[in-house]
């Protein structure tokens, strides 16, 4: 199943074994980056290291023989679909004492591990989710229009128009009315097609619900293409592209895949700086992992942040679902608390949980100065 939506990641979180162990696996398998060889062997080697672990961890022979049933399906089904699709990412969620199985295909490289938890780890799911946007590509020219989405590692070809207009009457030749007529004429089923194409863009993006929009066409369209734009499609306008309405689907791909990282980039940037000045005129934004913990507990968190490459032990509450660093004790219900081996991705799951926004930091970032986590906060307190 292909990795698309937030419900499919909140569905994951919530299953939850009485007696076994989950294992989550993520596997690297971006073909423009490893050899099919390379791919098979960090699998090996990670299924490898899986089974020295579950054999030093002491654990009773029941839990024992589910991750093991758990590591033996995955290398089974690795091996079949390592080359089975063109999507860059693999992820399975497996709990062979209950016969829980869930894979997907993710839509951009996630670090390839494996972890065993009594929850599915989903930090990086949900990670690949909020970064990927939904595209709309549109390739223009004077004749023809092209509409592609563009979402999660795929571009598809959406609606094509073509239009009847007339080519360009020469430059620099006669002055004659006749010349002049056929310009005018030509100029105003250019219009006419413009005009269509904005249209049919303003569907497609209520139909869709794309984030933005890249725009394929020559400067010399440009001004005229986009006077025909609702004002909340120019707003969507992101970037150009330099393709025309014959470009193949993986082109698309290719040059908005380019784009989007440079936009990501910028997106992160004036969120960090939004919260880096919150927090230094002592507004609306807390730091660090305590602090942190403290507001996602208590439902304050607008939008948590949290570096890529931080990961931190934890407990929770397994009755109020609450994060601590280290209290034994729930402080809310007295409950004695669990070890949880990274309280990120339980923040991540408790900030879904209470409708907060999550952004993932790439390194390096001025989140780093700031304990690598953090929160804009909906109030003050
Ligand atoms: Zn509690």
């Amino acid at each position: 199943m292909k990795l698309e939506t937030l419900k499919q990641v909140e569905k994951l979180a919530k299953f939850h074994s009485p007696k076994f162990l989950v294992t989550s696996f993520y596997l690297d398998r971006d073909k423009s980056r490893l050899t099919k060889k390379e791919i098979g062997l960090a699998l090996k080697n990670i299924l490898h290291q899986g089974r020295q672990r579950i054999q030093e961890a002491g654990l009773n022979k029941a839990l024992q023989e589910s991750l093991a049933g758990d590591l033996d399906k995955i290398n089974v089904f690795c091996t079949q679909h390592i080359l089975g699709s063109i999507l860059p990412g693999l992820a399975v969620f497996s709990c062979h004492g209950e016969k829980y199985w869930q894979d997907f295909d993710l839509g951009s490289a996630p670090r390839s591990r494996l972890v065993f938890d009594l929850n599915a780890f989903v930090k990086p799911l949900s990670a690949i989710l909020d970064e990927s946007h939904r595209m709309c590509a549109l390739l223009v020219d004077r004749r023809e229009a092209n509409w592609f989405s563009v979402h999660l590692g795929e571009a598809k070809l959406l609606d094509r128009l073509k239009s009847d207009v007339p080519g360009k009457v020469r430059e620099g030749g006669f002055e004659g009315t006749e010349a002049k007529r056929i310009e005018r004429h030509g100029e105003a089923r250019l219009m006419e097609h413009f005009k269509k194409v904005a249209a049919l863009t303003f569907d497609l993006f209520k139909a869709h619900n794309f984030d933005f929009l890249l725009l394929g066409c020559t400067e010399e369209h440009r001004p005229d293409l986009e006077s025909h734009f609702h004002p909340y499609l120019k707003n969507k306008i992101r970037g150009g592209l330099k393709l025309k309405p014959g470009a193949s689907a993986d082109q698309v791909l290719l040059e908005s895949n380019e784009l989007d990282k440079i936009l990501k980039k910028s997106e992160e940037d004036s969120l960090v700086s939004r919260f880096v000045s919150e927090l230094e005129k002592g507004g609306l934004a807390v730091s660090g992992l305590r602090d942190t913990l403290r507001r996602l507990n208590s439902g304050e968190a607008l939008v948590l942040l949290v570096s890529r490459d931080y990961s931190a032990p934890g407990r929770l509450c397994p009755r109020c679902r609450l994060l601590y660093i280290e209290d034994k004790t729930c402080p809310a219900c007295q409950k004695p608390t669990e070890a949880v081996v990274d309280i990120l991705d339980e923040a991540v799951e408790l900030a879904l949980d209470k409708k907060s926004g999550v952004k993932h930091i790439s390194p390096s970032s001025r989140l780093d100065h700031y304990g690598k986590v953090g929160a804009l906060l909906r109030y003050k307190a």
